[in-house]
């Protein structure tokens, strides 16, 4: 059996979610479709924290960073950089032919709402790319005070990514006034990965309707007059749509406050552990996703042999580090179904590994 993963993303998926997701196939062209799909907007609209549509694209997360890009933008794009995720955002501006350019903090560090009305008062900007939480460093950066700054400047498009934050804390999308939300199902969601979520502003559609080159996968146009008729542009992964009304049904029986509570509870047996063994944390304090930690490696310790002992003997599996600070740094996620129970599980075997 392969090992249960507490990697950030994808997480484990419940074998109830498996069996939602083997649900006899159905035409998406059709009745069946069009209600499993008005069924899915209450809770996507709940969890994003707006009133507009939640569209659904069958593609990983980064289909619809590259494509609210190609919607929005028309020249200039601002890239707020923390770490390897919203680092790559500017890589994909860029080849997708925008003048991009950075805020760039210290991976580590959450980017400073000052320093984004500093650069963004150079002007010409139209579009901003921000990363809530940053999975490969586990920093939460302030989403109310960087939308706060961003929406000061006129006709500045702010497009946010919320893979690793969505249904772990707020976001609040309208009260943000945030232009384009998105994730992706396998981290929070705790979905198999292949499936999009993103909902797009009034002033996006607008924004998007005098773009011309906005391709066809990703047309914002498209997906909204689809959605209109409970429907996708093209053929979705129908099976991830009966997982996600599987997840969503379990996020309202649970409720989303009480899901918010079990992450923040469950982050906190992480931090209790890591600072029992005098692992220091990454990212500052205050400003640490609730989703996920991210502990900086000892000079002293043996990280693969900790993660190869826990996955043989235990069949856990951790995350040795991303991008740059692969090996420097490990990660423990504690999104998705995870519980008390289960982090406790994840804690012994990680205390049994150090102690031999
Ligand atoms: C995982 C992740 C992505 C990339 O998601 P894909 O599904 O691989 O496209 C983007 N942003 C963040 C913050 C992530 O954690």
């Amino acid at each position: 059996m392969t090992p249960k993963l507490f990697n950030p993303g994808p997480v484990d998926v419940s074998p109830a979610t498996f069996a939602a997701m083997s649900h006899t196939m159905i035409g998406h062209r059709g009745s069946d479709f069009e209600a499993l799909y008005a069924s899915l907007q209450p809770g996507l609209k709940e969890l994003f924290g707006t009133e507009r549509p939640v569209f659904i694209s069958t593609s990983s997360a980064w289909g619809v960073m590259e494509g609210a890009l190609r919607n929005l933008a028309r020249k200039k794009v601002l890239c707020l950089c923390c770490g390897a995720f919203s680092d790559k955002w500017l890589d994909v501006a860029k080849k997708c032919g925008f003048q991009a350019e950075a805020v760039q903090v210290e991976w580590g560090e959450a980017i400073d709402p000052e320093a984004v009305r500093t650069k963004l008062s150079e002007g010409g900007f139209d579009t901003v790319t921000f990363i809530h939480s940053e999975t490969s460093t586990g920093v939460l950066n302030d989403l109310a005070g960087i939308s706060k700054v961003v929406k000061s400047f006129p006709d500045t498009m702010l497009i946010v990514d919320t893979v690793s934050s969505l249904s772990t804390v707020d976001v609040d999308m309208d009260a943000n006034k945030i232009d384009v939300m998105l994730a992706g199902v396998q981290k929070a969601l705790a979905l198999p990965p292949g499936l999009a979520i993103f909902a797009v502003s009034e002033a996006a559609m607008e924004r998007a309707k005098t773009i011309t080159n906005r391709g066809y996968y990703f047309d914002f146009i498209e997906f909204a007059k689809n959605d209109a008729v409970n429907n996708t542009p093209t053929t979705p992964s129908i099976s991830h749509l009966f997982g996600l009304q599987y997840i969503l049904g379990e996020i309202a029986r649970e409720g989303f406050e009480n899901r918010k509570a079990r992450h923040a509870k469950t982050n906190a047996m992480i931090l209790a552990w890591g600072a029992k063994h005098g692992f220091e944390l990454f990212a500052k304090e205050g400003r640490r996703s609730f989703a996920l930690t991210c502990f900086k490696t000892p000079e002293t310790f043996d990280l693969p042999g900790f993660i190869k002992t826990l996955k043989s003997k235990h069949n856990f599996l951790i995350n040795g580090g991303y991008g740059k600070i692969k090996g420097s740094t490990f990660r423990i996620s504690n999104m998705g179904n995870e519980t008390e129970a289960t982090m406790q599980e994840l804690i012994d075997a990680m205390d049994e590994v150090l102690a031999c």
